[in-house]
């Protein structure tokens, strides 16, 4: 079972996904799209090596985003 790589979620990933389905939503479509092909590309690479590295560079990828995504929100919170 994997967590859903959002800081402070707890939600179990489902499938073929790379976080949480609430969170996948929760990220710009565009964003949340490219991510995810990223990650199921990087399950499919044969090279354990190249595969390794993909995944570790993904995990840079998703863990900035969902930085940027809290950040937003932050700032939305502050406002209202
Ligand atoms: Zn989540």
């Amino acid at each position: 079972m994997t967590r859903c790589p959002c800081p402070g979620c707890d939600r179990e990933v489902q499938g073929d996904g790379f976080c949480c389905t609430e969170h996948y939503f929760a990220l710009p479509q565009k964003e949340a799209r490219s991510l995810l092909r990223l990650h199921i590309s990087a399950k499919r690479e044969r090279d354990p090596d190249n595969r390794a590295h993909l995944i570790s560079q993904n995990h840079g990828y998703v863990a900035s985003a969902f930085r940027r995504l809290l950040e937003r929100n932050k700032e939305v919170s502050s406002v209202s």
